[in-house]
């Protein structure tokens, strides 16, 4: 976890992808539980994505639910603050994927690429696959 140790470290990870995880409603650890696997997550990881949280949750919060399932995110972010994790990062995309439209339009007040969850209803079986990471490039 670097939220707040890579502050003012510089913009990190140029050239990858930044996707930024609501929880509520969107992650299967949410409440309510969404769609989305942390396979995902992990596998995001794993292939070289910049990833982390987005939530409205407090910062402490998201970080506790990391580190219970251990999951080594880049960021902890507010959903509303999406613009200091653009800033924190160099990415060639950033991508928020929540379930509301109060996610879209912070994302996308942050420049964000926005992705609802009711997009991935179909291939919800694939998102810890290949179709997930397909989409995203
Ligand atoms: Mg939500």
């Amino acid at each position: 976890m670097v939220n707040g140790g890579r502050a003012g470290a510089g913009r990190q990870y140029a050239g990858s992808i930044l996707i930024s995880f609501d929880i509520d409603g969107t992650l299967e650890c949410g409440d309510p539980p969404g769609p989305i696997a942390l396979e995902a997550m992990r596998q995001a990881k794993a292939r070289g994505y910049v990833v982390g949280s987005g939530s409205d949750r407090v910062r402490s919060d998201q970080q506790r639910l990391w580190d219970i399932h251990k999951i080594d995110v880049d960021f902890v972010g507010g959903k509303h603050h999406l613009d200091e994790v653009r800033n924190q990062f160099e990415a060639t995309r950033y991508v928020h994927i929540g379930d509301t439209d109060v996610d879209r339009y912070y994302a996308e007040a942050a420049g964000f690429e926005f992705m609802h969850v009711e997009d991935l209803d179909g291939i919800s079986d694939a998102l810890a696959g290949t179709e997930f990471f397909d989409w995203l490039g």
